[in-house]
């Protein structure tokens, strides 16, 4: 399965690991976010069995930053008072 396969959304995704599927000749792609080091967000791609340039992707776990790869550095105020 090559990336251009997988429809885009807001966030970055890296590859790191397919299954082949029982019954399916196409094997399970797993991504994972690549916006961030250490996000818990992953999604997994498969191709519908009887449809098979449909692509079935699933979601799992939330990211833990917002969908803009330029992060703004937190402003840390110090107030010395
Ligand atoms: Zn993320």
């Amino acid at each position: 399965m090559k990336m251009a396969d997988i429809p885009p959304d807001d966030y970055s995704w890296r590859k790191y690991g397919q299954k082949p599927i029982k019954g399916s000749p196409h094997p399970r792609g797993y991504y994972k976010c690549s916006n961030v080091r250490g996000c818990p967000a992953r999604k997994h791609v498969d191709r519908a069995l009887d449809d098979p340039p449909m692509l079935i992707v699933t979601y799992e776990g939330e990211h833990n930053h917002s969908r803009s790869i330029t992060e703004t550095p937190a402003l840390h105020v110090l107030e010395s008072s």
